[in-house]
């Protein structure tokens, strides 16, 4: 496929804004409500399985604000090459909020997950796991859409680092620590030559 991007690691490109673009330090909450799950979320055809077959016990962490009928929690799957699977699965949005969002504004995934003592994103999927960032056409990318609709983490005022930055833990769980390195040799490259252009200005 063609990319306007140069580098690539573990077979996706990088888009290099991701090095310069600003956000929120860290995600919280208690002060965004964890808004950017009022959507719902694609996830691969795995992840809907993995979390079909848990879901006994995703009921038994859900409050009186979640559809405990797991027939009411996905969309149709649809094809989509930015899925492992070639296929994705949206979650469906119930009291205004994603199936699995609670009233607190967590995540019941991550919630049993953590509770079950177990790595905390063993049932997240990907896509939420990486947001403010996203694999848009085989690039890792910004989700600038799904940003604007935000009303904290959107805001120029509360941005005191790089997107990069906030995302260091989630882009590590996707490319591996040998991936990782090679991204941080790509952003030094990248920001250097920046610096040379604005100088050679
Ligand atoms: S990405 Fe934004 S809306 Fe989502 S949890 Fe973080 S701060 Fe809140
Ligand atoms: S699955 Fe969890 S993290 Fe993803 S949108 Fe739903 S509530 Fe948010």
């Amino acid at each position: 496929m063609q990319n306007k991007f140069q580098k690539k690691i573990n077979g996706l490109f990088i888009d290099p804004q991701i090095f310069t673009a600003k956000f929120v330090t860290a995600c919280n909450a208690c002060i965004c409500s964890g808004e950017c799950c009022y959507y719902g979320v694609y996830t691969d055809k795995k992840e809907y399985e993995k979390i079909i077959e848990i879901k006994d016990r995703i009921i038994k962490s859900m409050d009186d604000s979640q559809i405990k009928d797991p027939s009411n929690w996905f969309e149709e799957p649809e094809a989509d090459p930015d899925f492992e699977s070639g296929i994705a699965v949206g979650t469906e949005v119930y009291n205004g909020k994603c199936v699995f969002l609670d009233k607190q504004g967590f995540c019941t995934l991550q919630k049993i997950a953590i509770e079950d003592g177990e790595f905390k994103w063993k049932y997240k999927p990907l896509y939420c796991i990486l947001f403010p960032l996203v694999i848009f056409e085989g690039a890792l990318t910004i989700d600038d859409e799904h940003i604007n609709r935000m009303h904290y983490c959107n805001l120029a005022k509360n941005h005191t680092v790089t997107i990069f930055e906030h995302s260091k833990e989630e882009i590590k769980f996707l490319l591996g620590e040998k991936g990782f390195e090679e991204l941080l040799q790509y952003k030094d490259e990248y920001l250097n030559s920046i610096k040379e252009e604005k100088i050679a200005i």
